[in-house]
């Protein structure tokens, strides 16, 4: 007769990299931190022009892989929950302890891409909000506007060609390929912590519940 190991509290960390290396997503993570727009009461100026009334600033962008899954929670609407991470906009994200993500802490995924539709004026100071990687559809009420004859793609932004920009204050629609960005709700293990053989303090990895950010701020 062997005696057995009593169960783990925590797990092992090696394994936990490994996966990380095979399942892994690469992602852009920007820190977050309180604008000074933000009030006593917890809220911003929503005309702030540093954070567009979300009340948070974002710094020091940095390229790290993590674990995406989606939420336990979402197997109750059955095969719907398969398609939870984009119906509930929320998905649990695992990170290296290491890099100490935080509450409101901006993740933009490098690869994986959404379609996202807005509504722009000319002239205004209103822009995408994020980088469009391909125009599908862009429209004014008069007219259909097209990639090479109508418009380029700048950096992501959209930059009429000469003599074809709308005149001022129209409306135009615009859909659009783009890279999803998530900010951080919860950060449910954000001290899971343990010591192992012989006694080394370990940090382990850090378990957070992220929303797609259309869904969770004030629209930019
Ligand atoms: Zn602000």
């Amino acid at each position: 007769m062997t005696d057995a190991l009593p169960p783990r509290v925590d797990f092992n960390v090696k394994a936990f990299e490994r996966l990380l290396n095979q399942k892994g997503l690469c992602f852009t993570w920007e820190k977050a931190t309180i604008c000074f727009c933000s009030r006593e009461d917890g809220t911003s100026d929503p005309n702030c022009t540093a954070c567009f009334g979300n009340g948070y600033l974002y710094f020091d962008p940095k390229d790290i892989t993590v674990v995406v899954t989606t939420l336990k929670d979402t197997k109750a609407f059955g095969d719907l929950g398969e398609h939870g991470f984009w119906i509930l906009g929320k998905v649990s994200i695992t990170s290296p302890a290491k890099h100490n993500l935080s509450f409101k802490d901006r993740l933009t995924a490098k690869n994986s891409q959404i379609t996202y539709s807005q509504l722009l004026f000319i002239g205004s100071k209103e822009r995408l909000r994020y980088k469009a990687l391909e125009v599908i559809f862009l429209a004014s009420e008069a007219a259909v506007f097209k990639l090479g004859i109508d418009f380029e793609i700048v950096d992501g932004a959209i930059q009429f060609l000469p003599s074809k920009e709308p005149p001022a204050g129209t409306a135009v629609t615009i859909r659009y390929i783009a890279n999803p960005s998530y900010i951080i709700l919860e950060a449910i293990h954000e001290i899971r912590d343990t010591t192992l053989v012989p006694a080394t303090f370990t940090r382990m990895p850090r378990n957070h519940i992220a929303e797609l950010d259309y869904l969770h701020e004030v629209a930019i």
